[in-house]
């Protein structure tokens, strides 16, 4: 038998225009069912990757990742019942409280992740909310990194109307404040604040013009039902949050949730997909978690539509991959930092609709 004939004996691949799309990539919705958001997510795999593949390329550079560093500007003695949180006082997880950093100190750090790659400056305080004391401090590390070029993003706690506003005056590009998971499984996770406080403030940053910065974890015990919940949340809000961080949760010695099961490594990457296909134009970001995941998982996730990530040694209280693992991953991948404010725009889009 030669070659020739053994190859026609094969069935026929079909041509890419002959696998249909069950998305319109060019589409931004606001409506989605749990129905739709189950029907993507029990997609084959292949057919699931081929849409997120679809409507990432629809927006982003297949091969950019936007890279943040992340900075704990004031660790622990959180007053906030956050089951999954090493910072909460309500836990005794061994860490110790310490005061909000100085602004000239802040300024350095962020100087040395830009000089290492990092184009965004992410700062976290463990607060329930910061005090009008500590807003001048906190706007003033925003000027200061915005003048080095940097974009910035903060993440405080729930937000005042007046707070909001002095954070948008001084320039402040994204504000992260998760809404972690599912309404239904919330009160299993804090008791504290409820989701609608979570919302709350969300639509006050949104109003103010501050680019959104919105997502969850996965692994805390709840359903398949409830992870679906809370991505049909976020891509049901007025505007999609232009950020999307989807954490794995990183177990925390002492918290309730510190013995938690482990997520399915397809699972994780399913729901990366799903973010990715029902909001085409936010940065989906690969974030808590990492460190636990194989280079081939991170991989699937890159394909599935994440192109955000935290990059240097340490998320808030918890390990991050390090910096040199990281570069040879993103070496054998391709993968190039996304320049600063290249993020696509809903409100662009539909200006210019
Ligand atoms: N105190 C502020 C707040 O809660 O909004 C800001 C800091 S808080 C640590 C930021 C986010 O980090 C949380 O909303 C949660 O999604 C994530 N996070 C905290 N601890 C985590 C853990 N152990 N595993 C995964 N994600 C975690
Ligand atoms: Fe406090 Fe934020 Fe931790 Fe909740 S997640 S306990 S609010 S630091």
């Amino acid at each position: 038998m030669t070659i020739q004939t053994r190859i026609e004996d094969q069935p026929k691949a079909p041509k890419p225009q002959q696998v249909a799309a069950r998305t319109n990539p060019d589409e931004v919705r606001h409506d989605w069912t749990k129905d739709e958001l189950q029907a993507l997510w029990d997609l084959p795999f292949n057919d699931l990757m081929f849409e997120a593949q679809l409507v990432h390329r629809r927006w982003f550079k297949a091969h950019e990742v936007q890279m943040s560093t992340l900075l704990s500007i004031k660790t622990g003695g959180c007053p906030e019942d956050c089951g999954y949180c090493a910072q909460s006082s309500k836990f005794d997880t061994g860490l110790k409280a310490s005061k909000l950093m100085e602004v000239e100190k802040v300024i350095a750090e962020a100087r040395k992740a830009k000089d290492a790659g990092a184009t965004r400056y992410c700062m976290g305080a463990a607060w329930r909310e910061p005090k009008d004391r500590d807003m001048d401090m906190v706007c003033a590390m925003v000027e200061g990194i915005k003048d080095m070029g940097m974009e910035t993003c903060m993440t405080l706690g729930m937000l005042s109307g007046q707070q909001v506003h002095r954070l948008a005056q001084s320039g402040l590009d994204y504000y992260n404040h998760n809404v972690d998971t599912s309404e239904e499984y919330y009160p299993n996770v804090i008791t504290t604040r409820t989701f609608q406080d979570r919302l709350d403030t969300l639509e006050r940053v949104r109003n103010a013009g501050i680019n959104v910065c919105s997502g969850g974890i996965v692994g805390m015990g709840e359903s398949q039902s409830d992870r679906l919940g809370m991505l049909m949340a976020l891509a049901n809000l007025p505007e999609h949050p232009q950020s999307v961080p989807i954490n794995m949760l990183m177990p925390m010695e002492g918290t309730p949730l510190g013995m938690s099961e482990k997520v399915d490594p397809i699972d994780f990457v399913r729901m990366i997909a799903v973010a990715r296909i029902i909001m085409p134009m936010s940065v989906v970001r690969l974030a808590a978690g990492r460190e636990l995941m194989s280079d081939e998982q991170q991989a699937l996730c890159f394909m599935a539509g994440a192109n955000s990530i935290f990059v240097g040694e340490k998320l808030l209280t918890a390990k991050n991959p390090e910096a040199d693992k990281d570069q040879v991953l993103f070496k054998k991948l391709g993968i190039q930092s996304m320049p600063a404010h290249s993020c696509p725009s809903e409100k662009d889009v539909s200006a210019r609709a």
